[in-house]
């Protein structure tokens, strides 16, 4: 890696790649994020019903999906508007990874409610709003679940790796990132998508990428170019929203795929998929994976 880049991020020392560590897999359940596979995350913004929940849950499944995502615990912008089933809502996730075998990924807002969410989910979800909050990070860290930690919308590259730092010192090696657009002067759309982010971050950490292109464009039809783009760029997967009826969602339809424009989407990003894991499966031959404490510590010895 440049020596730049060392200097550059020098604050984060375990974050960036090394000669021992070049990609970071983390576990859940049969799946690794950030192997050799593309792993696609999707289901709805919010969790609102049951019927809701499982019709999606199956449906993405059947398109290709590996992992259920679904809020619980809702950060709104508007103190008035839907803020999560909570408990109730984790309780559908767990009946949907039931019936679907798909992992579960749910956000947590809160520090008190680490223990909780944990219970339920496959991966820790942090949010946006809550990029900074250590508090929350070093109970999620604590946790031992993988974190998928959320870009802020106003946080550096710097920034973003700095949280990550935090997660790992607090002994959780398991740290996902997601860039999910940032805010600028453009309006157009909601956010605007960090492509550079994403190909930076995956030149200089051995972390997992994901990309979360609904969020970033606050738009569906943008939707599938983003994810396009995000797989070209060497992201490890994605997070979309899907809804079976945008329009009635509880919260972030204008972005949400139906269950069509989620399977067109999928259709149109096989070849796109299909290369990346056939690099990553060429590189991953000739590179060093995370190893094993005990693999690290006779290396030290020997
Ligand atoms: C979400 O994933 O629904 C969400 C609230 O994301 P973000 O924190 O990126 O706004
Ligand atoms: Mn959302």
């Amino acid at each position: 890696m440049r020596e730049s880049w060392l200097e550059r991020f020098a604050e984060t020392p375990d974050v960036l790649k090394s000669a021992r560590l070049q990609q970071t897999v983390v576990p859940v359940l049969d799946l690794e994020i950030g192997g050799s596979e593309f792993i696609t995350m999707a289901g709805p913004c919010s969790v609102e019903t049951e019927f809701q929940l499982m019709a999606t849950a199956n449906h993405v499944r059947r398109s290709g999906a590996r992992i259920l995502r679904g809020g619980a615990f809702k950060p709104r912008s508007s103190p008035y508007a839907f803020q999560g089933h909570g408990l109730e809502g984790l309780k559908m996730l767990a009946r949907a990874r039931q019936e679907s075998g798909l992992a579960i990924v749910t956000e947590v807002m809160s520090e008190d409610d680490v223990p909780l969410v944990a219970e339920y989910a496959d991966i820790l979800q942090i949010g946006t709003r809550n990029m900074e909050n250590y508090a929350l990070l070093e109970a999620a860290a604590r946790s031992g679940r993988p974190v998928l930690l959320k870009r802020g919308m106003v946080a550096t590259i710097a920034d973003l790796l700095r949280s990550a730092q935090l997660i790992l010192d607090n002994g959780n090696p398991n740290v996902i990132l997601c860039e999910r657009g940032i805010r600028t002067f453009e309006t157009a759309t909601r956010n605007t998508f960090d492509i550079a982010a994403v190909a930076l971050l995956k030149q200089i950490s051995h972390l997992p990428v994901i990309a979360d292109p609904s969020h970033a464009a606050g738009l569906r039809e943008l939707v599938p170019t983003l994810a396009r783009v995000a797989v070209a760029a060497g992201a490890d997967g994605l997070l979309v929203e899907v809804h079976p009826n945008p329009e009635k969602a509880w919260s972030d339809g204008e972005q949400s795929l139906d269950f069509a424009g989620f399977d067109e989407m999928m259709a149109d990003l096989g070849p796109w998929i299909n290369l990346h894991d056939m690099s990553r499966a060429k590189k991953e031959h000739g590179q060093p994976k995370r190893k094993s404490a005990d693999t690290l510590s006779m290396e030290a010895v020997g």
